[in-house]
């Protein structure tokens, strides 16, 4: 899996840090958001859903692992 962050749309308001649940072991927050530490990160979306500009793209990966979410 990975988050990714459109860079041209974020402008490190540091909302998606705020909101994560592990947003301190996971993001980094430094003109524009990364997400860092991906190990910690268990895929809730709520930092793309709380993002104001619609940055944060979180993806699964496909074919790894067989879940019901289509
Ligand atoms: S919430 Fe969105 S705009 Fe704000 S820092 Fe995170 S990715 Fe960037
Ligand atoms: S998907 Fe959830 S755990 Fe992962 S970075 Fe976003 S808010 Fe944090």
């Amino acid at each position: 899996m990975k988050i990714v962050v459109d860079k041209d749309k974020c402008t490190g308001c540091g909302i998606c840090k705020e909101a994560c649940p592990k947003g301190a072991k996971i993001w980094d927050i430094n003109e524009k958001a990364m997400a860092t530490n991906l190990e910690y990160c268990h895929l809730c979306t709520i930092c793309a859903g709380k993002c104001p500009e619609q940055a944060i793209q979180v993806i699964r990966d496909e074919g790894n692992e067989k879940t019901k979410n289509d």
